[in-house]
């Protein structure tokens, strides 16, 4: 038995925060606002997941209103989900992860934001596909005043 899931996410780019996208720091880059460490790749990743097995949106889990997810590592919240689709009976088949970013290069860090997905999803490397865009310089994001990140995860039953 297997079930799809997708999501997408973004957040604008803030002066004086930290950038950690997929889980990996990015040293002297301008970081992303939010609520938790806002690592737009997570939260895709996670709510992926929930989109798979039906479960809603991060936001319902995860308020941003909650002062417990002030500035969190949002690696929590991917093993938070993570828990919730193992008590369902389910584990990662295999994900899809598209960045797009025109303020960082993602190619030099790519390997170990799939190492550490990888991780996070108890399951192997080569499940785990993240790719870049620069957008073109077209929009937002291609202006360099967000980063988005798209997921796509297959689940399947254990
Ligand atoms: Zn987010």
């Amino acid at each position: 038995m297997y079930r799809i899931g997708f999501s997408e996410d973004i957040h604008p780019l803030k002066e004086g925060r930290k950038l950690f996208l997929g889980g990996v720091y990015f040293d002297g880059a301008v970081g992303l606002d939010g609520h938790s460490d806002a690592d737009v790749v997570l939260h895709a990743v996670a709510e992926s997941i929930l989109g798979a097995l039906a479960l809603g949106d991060l936001g319902t889990h995860f308020p941003d209103n909650d002062p417990k997810y002030k500035d969190i590592d949002s690696s929590l919240l991917v093993k938070e989900v993570m828990k919730l689709a193992s008590n369902k009976g389910y584990e990662v088949n295999n994900i899809d992860i598209q960045v797009a970013s025109a303020s960082v290069r993602l190619a030099p860090h790519i390997l170990k934001m799939r190492e550490n997905v990888a991780k996070l999803l108890k399951t192997d490397l080569e499940n785990v596909s993240i790719k870049a865009m620069s957008f073109n310089k077209v929009g937002p994001i291609g202006e360099a005043k967000a980063i988005k990140a798209s997921s796509i995860v297959l689940m399947k039953k254990i």
